[in-house]
């Protein structure tokens, strides 16, 4: 083992005791999920509509600040629903990171528009302002209906979707002002940030619209799930019709004005989840505790820990130390795994992968760097109950 496995494994154990295997993260069930579960199977409304639909919108509303949000099935689907609303249409255009999960990027191609991707800031692993600033100033014009225009392609630049990377918030407040200069929307990939904040807003109240996920591995769960956020009045009424098939309101007649999407979550994932935000705070100040524990002690010991900016407070999904280079990683990934520690490498960048490779792509270079020396480490939320 080399020596930063050795050092980093031993500071892991001591969070995490000494158990034959530590995940990377896993759910935590503490609270009220069982007795809502229950209470939802004996009302019979476990499927499409129900209480726990309307309180797990409204509680989503209270955590945001946001005037809107729709509950999803997933947060793919969430994704696919705001960039509709922020008027992606075929062959646009549309600007994110390439170090980013698939369905960031999955999301835009199911519209039949492309994605082009941005560099990250090394600090924040999200998308950076002045390199997008850079990329719109030397590229792009504006048209006559005051479209941003790709100089290359011709096509217009209709949206940006900028990820916060496992939960860390990216410089979201400069960015969504290069975008506003350009016409741009900007809808955020908050799928990883649920309880973080910047500036003391939570993310996903930057841009015109924003997506969460609850899939399981996330900071809360539904088992499945996702949601929609805006503060955008027609967004927000729109977002919920075509999420649920752009029916019109009726008793008994059938007729959907135009075409929808059976995206609804079901009332049984809701009651899960609104047990989970019930328990958000404390989720979010445990993970912070472990960030903290980490953070220190990597500090005294010459590990690269990533942390989050002054003015932002990360939920710490996942915590991720850098690696001297590449070959470190490899050993560090080896080594801990075999030892029972699950860790894990960043995805492969979007600009790599056989759907994606022949995008358009700025300068990546903080994103080649990164994608060969982060790591992810176990970050589950520890209970002493
Ligand atoms: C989890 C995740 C999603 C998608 O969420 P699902 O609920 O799994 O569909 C989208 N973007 C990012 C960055 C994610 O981490």
């Amino acid at each position: 083992m080399g020596n930063q496995t050795e050092i980093i494994s031993k500071i892991i154990r001591e969070r995490y005791g000494n158990a034959d295997f530590i995940p990377l993260h896993s759910p935590y069930f503490g609270g009220n999920e069982k007795k809502y579960l229950n209470e939802c199977i004996d009302s019979t409304f476990v499927s499409s509509v129900g209480a726990f639909v309307d309180q797990f919108e409204a509680e989503i509303r209270k955590i945001t600040g946001s005037k809107f949000a729709i509950a999803v099935v997933n947060g793919t689907s969430a994704l696919h629903t705001a960039l509709i609303l922020a008027g992606v249409k075929r062959d646009d255009e549309v600007i994110s990171q390439s170090l980013t999960f698939v369905a960031t990027t999955n999301a835009i191609s199911y519209i039949g528009a492309n994605p082009v991707f941005i560099d990250v800031d090394k600090d924040t692993l999200g998308l950076s302002p002045e390199k997008l600033a850079d990329f719109l100033a030397q590229n792009t014009h504006q048209d006559d209906a005051g479209n941003c225009v790709n100089n290359k392609t011709g096509r217009v630049i209709r949206a940006c979707v900028p990820m916060h990377t496992f939960g860390l918030a990216l410089r979201i407040e400069e960015l969504v002002k290069v975008c506003r200069n350009h016409n741009i929307k900007v809808v955020e990939d908050a799928a990883e940030s649920l309880g973080t904040y910047v500036d003391g807003k939570h993310t996903g109240v930057f841009g015109d619209l924003a997506v969460f996920s609850f899939n399981g591995n996330k900071v809360a769960t539904s088992g499945g799930g996702g949601a929609i956020i805006t503060n955008d009045d027609n967004l927000g009424k729109l977002a919920k019709h075509i999420t649920t098939t752009a029916k019109t309101p009726h008793p008994y007649e059938f007729f959907h004005d135009q075409v929808g999407y059976n995206y609804r979550m079901p009332n049984i994932n809701a009651a899960l989840a609104v047990a989970q935000l019930e328990q958000l705070d404390e989720i979010v100040a445990n993970k912070r505790e472990t960030a903290q524990f980490y953070h220190e002690r990597f500090l005294n010991n010459g590990v690269n820990f990533v942390a989050e900016l002054e003015n932002t407070k990360s939920n710490y999904w996942l915590n991720t130390v850098l690696l001297d280079n590449e070959t470190e990683r490899d050993s560090f990934l080896h080594g801990t795994n075999q030892s029972g520690i699950m860790t894990r490498p960043i995805w492969t960048l979007m600009n790599k992968l056989p759907a994606f490779e022949m995008m358009q792509c700025d300068d990546l270079s903080n994103s080649e760097w990164l994608e060969k020396i982060i790591v992810n480490i176990p970050s589950s939320f520890i209970s002493n109950k």
